[in-house]
C-alpha cells in the first residue's frame, strides 16, 4: 500500500507549529516510516505537487494571496487540517483586527500603501476543515493521534473537554482558587496536558475555546478577582477573540 502524501502549507504565521514537527525527531521519524512528506517546503529542497491525502495548513489568512493559496489547497487535498491555532482561529495574527494597521504599518514599513491586508481569520473561514489541531504551537503528539487515526481509519481523540479537567487529572494545585492567578483553563480545549499550570503559570487559552465553554462567567469572575477590564480584553482576544465563545468573555463587561 502506498504512504499517504502529505502536504505543510503556510500561510502568516510564525512557522513554530512546523518546526514543533521539525523539533520532534522521534515522532518525525515515525511520520516518516509511514507517511509521505511530499510537500514541506520549511524541510525540503524539492516539494511533489499534488494530489495529497492530508493537507496541514499553518498560519492565519490575512491576505488575497493566501485566500488563492488557501482554495488551491483545499483542491488539492483529499483532508484540510487547521494545524495550530492561527489556522484554528486566526491565533495572533488575529490581534490586529482589533488595532488601527494602518498606524502600526507606517510605523514599520517605508512604503505602507503597498501592502494589501485582510482581516485575520481562521482558515474555515473560506474553506471546508476536516480536522483542527489547536495550540500555540500546535501539539506534535495529537498530530500523531491524528496521523494514526488516518491510518487506521478510525476517529483520533481530540480532547474537548476544559484545561482545568487535565489539570486536575495531574494534581495541580489551581493557580486560581488557591494564589488568586487569573487563568484560562476553565474555558479552554484540553490537549496540552495542562502545560502552563504544570509550570506554575496560568492558562493563557492559546488552544481556543472548550465545548460548552461559559466565558460571560469567567469574564465576570476575572472582574471580581480585580482583574482591570482591559486586560479581560485582552485574554480573550489573544489566540481566539474571533470565535463566538471568546468574543462574548471580551464583550461581557
Ligand atoms: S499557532 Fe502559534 S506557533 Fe503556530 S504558527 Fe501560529 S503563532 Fe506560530
Ligand atoms: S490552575 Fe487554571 S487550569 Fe488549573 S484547575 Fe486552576 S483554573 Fe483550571
Ligand atoms: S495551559 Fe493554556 S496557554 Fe498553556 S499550553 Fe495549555 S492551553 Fe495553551
Amino acid at each position: 500500500m502506498s504512504k499517504p502524501k502529505i502536504a505543510i502549507y503556510k500561510m502568516s504565521s510564525c512557522a513554530g507549529c512546523q518546526l514543533e514537527i521539525l523539533n520532534f525527531e522521534p515522532m518525525l521519524l515515525d511520520l516518516l516510516g509511514a507517511v509521505d512528506l511530499s510537500y514541506f517546503v520549511m524541510a525540503k529542497r524539492e516539494n511533489e505537487e499534488g494530489p495529497y491525502d492530508i493537507g496541514l495548513v499553518e498560519g492565519a489568512i490575512t491576505c488575497g494571496e493566501e485566500i488563492s493559496r488557501l482554495k488551491k489547497a483545499r483542491q488539492q487535498c483529499r483532508m484540510l487540517v487547521a494545524f495550530g491555532s492561527c489556522a484554528c482561529y486566526g491565533g495572533l495574527p488575529s490581534i490586529k483586527n482589533w488595532t488601527s494597521e494602518r498606524e502600526i504599518e507606517e510605523r514599520v514599513y517605508p512604503q505602507p500603501h503597498l501592502l494589501e491586508s485582510t482581516t485575520a481569520y481562521g482558515i474555515d473561514h473560506y474553506v471546508t476543515v476536516d480536522a483542527y489541531l489547536k495550540g500555540c504551537p500546535a501539539s506534535r503528539e495529537e498530530l500523531l493521534e491524528f496521523v494514526k487515526g488516518v491510518l487506521l481509519g478510525i476517529k483520533p481523540y481530540l480532547r474537548p473537554h476544559s484545561v482545568c479537567v487535565e489539570c486536575k487529572l495531574h494534581e495541580n494545585v489551581c493557580l486560581f482558587t488557591s494564589q488568586g492567578k487569573v487563568c484560562m483553563g476553565p474555558v479552554t480545549t484540553a490537549g496540552c496536558g495542562a502545560l502552563c499550570p504544570a509550570n506554575n503559570k496560568p492558562c493563557e487559552g492559546c488552544r481556543g475555546p472548550a465545548n460548552d465553554a461559559n466565558t460571560e462567567s469567567l469574564a465576570r469572575t476575572f472582574d471580581e478577582y480585580g482583574l482591570h477590564r482591559s486586560d479581560v480584553v485582552r485574554l480573550f482576544r489573544k489566540f481566539a477573540g474571533m470565535t463566538p465563545e471568546f468574543s462574548r468573555g471580551a464583550e461581557v463587561l
